[in-house]
């Protein structure tokens, strides 16, 4: 069937190509009847209208600010010499997943699942016999729209390799407490296929307006609105069909991984983690997002035996934030109190959890392109350098705090028999 009517398509393709390569390649933007500009955006099989003006890329991009494929593999493939870069999984785009591996892995597997370990009372018969080693792992860009997170990883490989975030900032404490603990994973891109879909470095600054970045990053209509949040979560997989931008946040099968279907087929990347996950068995995943007013840890749907090891993380990451000046205030006892913590549906960070007994959390950044606004009406703005000292701040202390606490094993010991 599908080569019939290629056959029959042939003498349409052959008059029509140039012109359709005309409109994307010449002229890129169109008048609507409403005189509207738009844009084509192509995205695997399909193309999508987007307002011209919501694609005009940032005036001076900071050097810092590496967030689309090519930036970040590039700069992988020249920078990392003391990790190592695997490819972990395929995107249902056909884009590669990396991550990068610092540190050794655990050396043997346990004697059971990770549930039967929980029925046995000792999280070790799943851990293994180096149980008590610590594995960091971090994600960024699981909604592709959301780059802040990839700047994050970008810098903290940077810090991790040349002992200098991408600015020449020194982070000593972080080298300090890399070398105490014993695996980090870092994947500075989990949905490239998102990622893909936003031909844009860095967003323009547009105050406290959200618009542009909510239609870039979890869709609109073909006017400029946007779908919003949470509606985009209505449809799962998304018709790509439908007219309308889809956003950064599905891969390119319509599917927002961090709500796939976790008990049925998986999509790739989802795979992908997955079985990163039981090979490294981690302690702890902080999975970086992007849509705060000030950053914020979100308290997962997870074991609750796991919440005291949450209260504490929420404590070392909030404080260093408040005294760095990236909160509401400076006042450490109201800015570390975990009951501000939002509860989380099951998602990502549940599966995860329920999948290696990793203690996974969603951390929110704001965003670079607009401002969000306090309570009393206060416009809480974050200058580029703020949205990178918040993401590595972020790493550091969770790393610190993996390292002080001990990790899974700790956390929830055996009781003694
Ligand atoms: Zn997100």
């Amino acid at each position: 069937m599908e080569t019939k009517s290629d056959n029959q398509n042939a003498g349409w393709t052959k008059l029509h190509l140039p012109l359709c390569a005309l409109l994307v390649f010449f002229s890129g933007t169109f008048l609507k009847a409403n005189g509207q500009e738009l844009k084509i955006v192509k995205s695997g099989h399909h193309s999508f209208e987007v307002p011209a003006s919501y694609l005009e890329e940032r005036e001076n991009i900071p050097s810092f600010w590496l967030t689309t494929i090519e930036e970040v593999s590039d700069f992988l493939y020249h920078t990392v010499r003391k990790g190592r870069i695997k490819v972990i999984g395929t995107s249902a785009g056909g884009r590669p997943v990396r991550a990068i591996f610092y540190g050794k892995p655990r050396a043997e597997e346990g004697t059971t699942t990770f549930s039967g370990s929980l029925g046995f009372r000792d999280v070790k018969a799943y851990r293994g016999p180096d149980h008590d080693k610590t594995v960091y792992l971090g994600l960024a860009a699981v909604h592709g729209g959301e780059f802040e997170g990839i700047v994050g990883m970008v810098n903290l490989i940077s810090v991790i390799e040349t002992g200098q975030d991408l600015r020449g900032k020194e982070w000593p404490e972080i080298n300090k407490i890399m070398e105490q603990i014993d695996r980090l994973i870092l994947i500075p891109m989990v949905n490239p296929d998102g990622r893909a879909r936003i031909p844009l470095r860095m967003e323009a600054y547009q105050e406290t307006d959200h618009t542009v970045h909510e239609f870039l990053n979890t869709g609109g209509n073909p006017d400029g609105t946007i779908i919003g949040w949470p509606q985009i979560k209505e449809f799962i997989p998304l018709d790509f069909g439908k007219p309308g931008f889809p956003g950064g946040y599905p891969n390119d099968a319509g599917v927002n991984i961090q709500h796939d279907n976790f008990f049925g087929t998986l999509q790739p990347e989802t795979q992908a983690l997955f079985d990163l996950a039981e090979r490294e068995r981690p302690d702890l995943v902080i999975n970086m997002h992007t849509g705060a007013v000030y950053m914020n840890l979100h308290r997962p749907f997870s074991e609750p035996v796991l919440k005291p090891a949450f209260n504490s993380l929420y404590k070392y990451v909030h404080s260093k934030l408040a005294s760095e000046g990236l909160q509401y205030t400076k006042n450490t006892e109201t800015e570390t109190n975990p009951e501000r913590a939002p509860q989380s549906v099951f998602n990502l960070d549940g599966a995860l959890n329920l999948h290696c007994g990793a203690l996974s959390v969603v951390v929110e950044s704001p965003s670079h392109s607009f401002s969000g606004k306090t309570k009393n009406g206060k416009t809480a703005v974050h200058t580029p350098e703020m949205l990178l000292d918040a993401q590595l701040i972020c790493h550091q202390e969770a790393m610190r705090f993996l390292a002080e606490s001990g990790g899974r094993s700790k956390w929830t010991p055996a009781p003694k028999r």
